[in-house]
């Protein structure tokens, strides 16, 4: 099937041998979006919290003379370090390797949804390292966390009416050496700016949503097409921790059929999640 494939699309039979064989290494299991012509792949790996994260790769015909570019949603990006004889798994490892270099500043964006009052938290994940927080008496704080270095004193951006934002400022400017790296940041925001500040407000969590994010039903019909499936209730959770929305994996595989740029390999549907656009990956019942 691969080699019919190679030559629908008259791509050379080495690159697209090498391209198999080098996901091979990596692990299918890993692979969430393989482009047509074999020239873009995109990889799901875990980090050391048990996050995906999504590792893009473009290569193209001169594969692996020259290298690959490689993209993530991240807040900054490895340099890669490539040879001839590297390999797509080699790829995979340094990213590994960044991911974890990135686990402390990760850890400092988690704090701060802990212990602070984060604007919209959903929209402040998606790889950004400025959290925009509230701070009471009307004014916002937006904090430049620095990937490399995150629990070192942050770039601030204050937001509110000129004379308040301007106290702010100047509390925060002289206050600034009582920065301590190993004190929690929640802290150090404290004594910076010599106010208590408003911890986050406890509505999310309780009303986890289990309804279907397509159908908005919690179970199916109970309907013996659908066969033992048949008044079941979601069964599939978008990768995504930040989005994590529940769907059953029927009406997922229904929504993405209609999607064109949807790809299917044997039974599994590729495509992207309706509300956070991820990756995701279905299997579907091959009976139609
Ligand atoms: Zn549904
Ligand atoms: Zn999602």
């Amino acid at each position: 099937m691969e080699q019919i494939r190679c030559k629908e699309l008259a791509l050379s039979s080495l690159f697209c041998s090498t391209i198999y064989s080098e996901i091979e290494e990596v692990g299918w299991e890993h692979l969430v979006r393989l482009g047509e012509d074999l020239t873009f792949l995109s990889f799901r790996i875990l980090d050391k919290n048990e996050r995906s994260r999504i590792l893009e790769i473009q290569v193209d015909e001169t594969y692996p003379k020259n290298p690959p570019s490689v993209s993530a949603d991240l807040p900054h990006m490895f340099n890669l370090t490539w040879s001839i004889k590297s390999r797509l798994k080699d790829v995979v490892y340094q990213f590994r390797q960044h991911l974890g270099k990135l686990q402390e500043f990760w850890y400092t964006l988690d704090c701060i949804d802990q212990s602070l009052w984060v604007v919209d938290p959903k929209q402040a994940h998606h790889a950004t390292s400025h959290p925009l927080i509230n701070i009471g008496n009307d004014c916002q704080l937006m904090l430049f966390i620095d990937p490399v270095d995150p629990t070192s004193l942050p770039e601030c951006r204050f937001i509110g009416s000129d004379p308040k934002v301007n106290s702010l400022r100047q509390i925060w400017k002289r206050n600034c050496k009582r920065w301590m790296k190993n004190k929690p940041l929640a802290e150090n925001l404290a004594i910076t700016l010599e106010i208590q500040l408003p911890g986050p407000p406890d509505v999310q969590k309780n009303d986890q949503q289990v309804e279907c994010g397509i159908c908005y039903a919690q179970c199916l019909p109970v309907d013996d097409e659908l066969g033992a499936k048949s008044g079941s209730g979601t069964d599939y959770t978008c990768d995504n921790g930040n989005c994590s929305r529940a769907f059953h994996s029927l009406c997922l595989g229904d929504w993405l059929r209609s999607i064109t740029t949807t790809r299917q390999s044997f039974d599994v549907l590729f495509g992207n999640c309706p509300y956070c656009s991820e990756p995701v990956a279905v299997k579907i019942n091959s009976k139609k």
